[in-house]
């Protein structure tokens, strides 16, 4: 088994309504996303999924967050911009893009001390 990792990240706002502490108020993040892919064999070339597609895909479904107020934007503008709601919803899009080979998992962290994992 291997597993193949792509880091990117994005700048943002958010806010975490009904939170009860100080995230309720707008403030920002550089969101930092691992994208884990697995594959049991490698190809003719020796590599198990090829760096460049996964940054590609990766780098176009982060590119609607960037730089933007996330509670503005779909999904949440209905559902809290949480890291585990983010986590999901890249996971979400890029299931559809990466349909040949199996995410293991996505990774956000929020601060260099603060990560969640969303193994789907
Ligand atoms: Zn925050």
């Amino acid at each position: 088994m291997y597993q193949v990792s792509k880091k990117q990240h994005f700048d943002a706002a958010h806010y975490l309504r009904g939170y009860g502490g100080k995230c309720e108020e707008l403030h920002g993040h550089r969101f930092e996303v691992v994208v884990t892919v697995e594959a049991e064999a490698l190809n003719d070339v020796g590599i198990a999924f090829d760096f460049v597609e996964l940054k590609q895909h990766l780098g176009e479904v982060l590119k609607r967050f960037d730089h933007v107020c996330l509670n503005d934007i779909a999904p949440f503008d209905s559902i809290n911009p949480s890291s585990e709601n983010i986590a999901a919803t890249i996971h979400e899009e890029l299931r559809g893009r990466l349909s040949d080979v199996a995410i293991a998992s996505i990774e956000v962290w929020e601060s260099p001390e603060s990560k969640v994992t969303y193994i789907p």
